[in-house]
C-alpha cells in the first residue's frame, strides 16, 4: 500500500518560500511547540477539527506522492524562470516544503522528491532542523536550499520553551554545512523569546561559524491568531518587537559578524 503524507495545504504562486514563483507544501507535524507559531494547524500529526465563521472543517489531509505531484506540477510552466532578483544568485521558482516541520514526513516522500529531482524542478525546506538525523539525510539527497530557523539558543530554554533537543539541532547544522549546500538563515524575532543579548551573541557566533549565504530576521506577527481561535485555542499576545530595535539587531549583526541580515515581514 502507497504511504500518504499528511497535508493540511498546496499554496500556488508563493513568493515568500524561497526564490521565483513557487508553490508550497505545507506539511502537518512538528517536533517542537514554540509559543509564537503562526501555524498552529501544523503542530500535531494528525487531523484536526476546527470551526471556522460557524462552519465545520478539518485540518490536514493524507495524499499520495503521485496526488501532490499532479497538484504542484499545474505550475511547472512557472519553475524553469530563472530569478534575477534573487540575492542567492541566479535561482529557479520551484517546490518549497513547509510546515509543521517538513522533513519529519521526507521519508514517505522520498518518491515525490525523486521524481522532482528527476525532472530538475527546484527544491526548497523551510526546517527547524530539530529532527532525527536520518531524517536530514533523506532532505540532503533532494533538496537544492535550506531555509533553517534560529531560535532559541540556550540549552535548557530551548528545552523548556521549544522543546527541543539543541545539541541535536547543532549536530545536525554541523551535518548541513559539510555537505555544502545553500543554507539561509531565518530567525524570528521575538520579544521576550529570542531578543535577549545573550541569545543574539550566540546567533552572532552561528552566523561567523557557518556563514549562510542570507540571514532573514522575521518581525513577530498574529497571522495565527485567528487559526487558535478556530482550533479553540487561545492565541499568545506576543511583545512587539518596535522596528527601532529590529534595525538595532540588524547593525549588531553586522557590526558582529560583517553580515547584512535583511528585516523580512511574513
Ligand atoms: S518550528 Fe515552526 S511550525 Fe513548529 S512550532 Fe515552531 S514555529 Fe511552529
Amino acid at each position: 500500500m502507497e504511504c500518504k503524507a499528511l497535508v493540511t495545504n498546496i499554496q500556488r504562486f508563493s513568493l515568500h518560500d524561497g526564490p521565483g514563483i513557487r508553490t508550497t507544501v505545507f506539511l502537518k507535524g512538528c517536533s517542537l511547540h514554540c509559543p509564537w507559531c503562526a501555524n498552529p494547524e501544523n503542530l500535531f500529526p494528525y487531523p484536526e477539527e476546527y470551526v471556522k465563521d460557524g462552519r465545520k472543517g478539518i485540518y490536514g489531509e493524507y495524499l499520495s506522492c503521485d496526488e501532490i505531484y499532479q497538484e504542484i506540477i499545474k505550475d511547472r510552466i512557472f519553475y524553469d524562470q530563472p530569478d534575477e532578483s534573487s540575492e542567492l544568485g541566479v535561482q529557479r521558482g520551484g517546490i518549497t516544503f513547509s510546515g509543521g516541520e517538513p522533513l519529519l514526513q521526507f521519508d514517505v516522500l522520498e518518491p515525490l522528491l525523486q521524481r522532482l529531482k528527476n525532472e530538475n524542478i527546484h527544491i526548497c525546506v523551510e526546517t527547524s532542523l530539530f529532527v532525527p538525523e536520518d531524517k536530514l539525510s533523506t532532505a540532503l539527497k533532494y533538496v537544492d536550499l535550506f531555509y533553517v530557523d534560529i531560535k532559541i539558543l540556550d540549552e535548557s530554554r530551548c528545552k523548556n520553551v521549544l522543546g527541543g533537543n539543541l545539541k541535536q539541532y547543532m549536530s545536525n547544522l554541523d551535518s548541513l554545512f559539510s555537505s555544502v549546500r545553500s543554507v539561509v538563515f531565518r530567525v524570528p524575532i521575538i520579544g521576550g523569546f529570542t531578543d535577549d543579548e545573550e541569545n543574539l551573541a550566540n546567533l552572532c557566533e552561528l552566523v561567523s561559524k557557518y556563514r549562510p549565504v542570507k540571514i532573514e530576521l522575521i518581525k513577530e506577527h498574529n497571522l495565527g491568531k485567528n487559526k487558535y481561535i478556530s482550533l479553540g485555542k487561545e492565541p499568545l499576545e506576543l511583545n512587539s518587537v518596535s522596528d527601532e530595535d529590529m534595525e538595532h539587531i540588524k547593525e549588531k549583526i553586522l557590526e558582529i559578524t560583517g553580515f547584512a541580515a535583511e528585516i523580512c515581514k511574513i
